[in-house]
């Protein structure tokens, strides 16, 4: 929902009336009809005037684990894709993206091969989660869907502000970043304890480099000097999340430099399977993650292994890449 429309079209009527569709909406209301205490004339108006959605749904799938993926075109025709993730224990989160395709080129990741289209606005990015409020209560929320949400910063905030209204508080929030050091600035400067985690999928800058591009810009040194600083002012752990990519980041000798590397009072290590896409790597061996992990360990730093979810409809972990055509108006945009 356009909360600024919203808000436009409400103009004339008492100020309480934005906030009590938003209570609605936030709770997951299925249409304005169902928000029996507005006056029947002002649903029609708004049913009229204010999309209930500003995105659009495409195509939605379920795994056999219970995860669904959901995949919107936004008004002017650009592919969102959301993904739910249902635990056993009751976690409900949801992996939401923030832009649509990424400008950056991480090249092992689905998403940086997509052509960029732009930020999503902060509604853009709240209708995925409303959507999947529609479904269920959901409880938890990661920014690791399409795109690099500290280059859309202002709108991911806004959003985050927003979240303990449909049921995610700010420490159940977290924002992945490639590194990019201002956001992780901003962040640190945010009075909401939003987790920060950081995609470092390298022990040293050179290989770094060679995997993600914008290693060049900010360093692997300055960002880690940004991190230790979120941490010093926060005191919440930074989660690293580290992709393994066979004989290119898996060695022996790559684990006891990342121990070296990362100081784990401040420090949780995630290490992801790689989910294959259309790319030169191929995903590090079962037995290779546990053979990093163990020399990790030997070293002094724990690392747990991320379960994949969703591989059997493309909604794990950098696999998020509409396959639908795009329509005419946007692919020559
Ligand atoms: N741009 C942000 C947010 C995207 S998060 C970031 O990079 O952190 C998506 C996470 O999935 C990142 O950690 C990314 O490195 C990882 N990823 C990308 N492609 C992957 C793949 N094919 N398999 C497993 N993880 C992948």
């Amino acid at each position: 929902m356009d909360l600024q429309l919203l808000d436009s079209t409400l103009a004339d009527q008492p100020a309480f009336r934005a906030r009590q569709v938003w209570r609605w909406a936030s709770q997951g209301a299925q249409s304005y009809d169902a928000m029996t205490d507005l006056p029947a004339a002002l649903r029609a108006k708004l049913a009229e005037e204010v999309p209930f959605s500003t995105l659009e749904l495409v195509r939605e799938a379920h795994a056999s684990d219970g995860t669904v993926k959901a995949l919107f075109h936004t008004k002017d025709g650009r592919a969102v894709e959301a993904v739910l993730m249902r635990y056993k224990d009751g976690r409900r989160s949801i992996c939401v993206s923030s832009q649509s395709g990424c400008p950056l080129t991480c090249t092992f990741c689905a998403t940086g091969k997509m052509k960029f289209g732009r930020n999503l606005t902060a509604s853009e990015i709240l209708d995925q989660v409303l959507h999947f409020r529609r479904i269920e209560p959901v409880n938890h929320l990661v920014f690791m869907g399409m795109g690099e949400p500290m280059m859309n910063l202002d709108n991911v905030l806004e959003v985050c502000r927003k979240l303990p209204d449909v049921g995610i508080t700010h420490r159940r929030t977290g924002i992945s970043t490639v590194g990019w050091v201002p956001g992780i600035k901003r962040l640190t400067e945010s009075d909401m304890p939003i987790r920060l985690a950081l995609s470092l999928h390298a022990p040293e800058e050179d290989l770094r480099s060679q995997i993600m591009p914008v290693n060049e810009r900010y360093s692997m040194q300055e960002v880690l000097d940004a991190c230790e600083a979120f941490y010093e002012k926060k005191r919440r752990m930074v989660f690293i999340e580290y992709v393994m990519l066979a004989g290119v980041n898996d060695g022996y000798a790559q684990a006891v430099k990342l121990a070296q590397v990362l100081d784990p009072k401040i420090y949780k290590l995630n290490l992801i399977p790689y989910n294959p896409t259309d790319s030169i790597y191929d995903g590090s061996s079962r037995n290779a993650i546990e053979a990093f992990k163990a020399a990790l360990e030997e070293h002094g730093l724990s690392a747990t292994v991320r379960l994949t979810r969703g591989r059997d409809i493309d909604a794990a972990c950098g696999q998020l890449a509409a396959k639908t055509p795009m329509p005419a108006s946007a692919a020559s945009s």
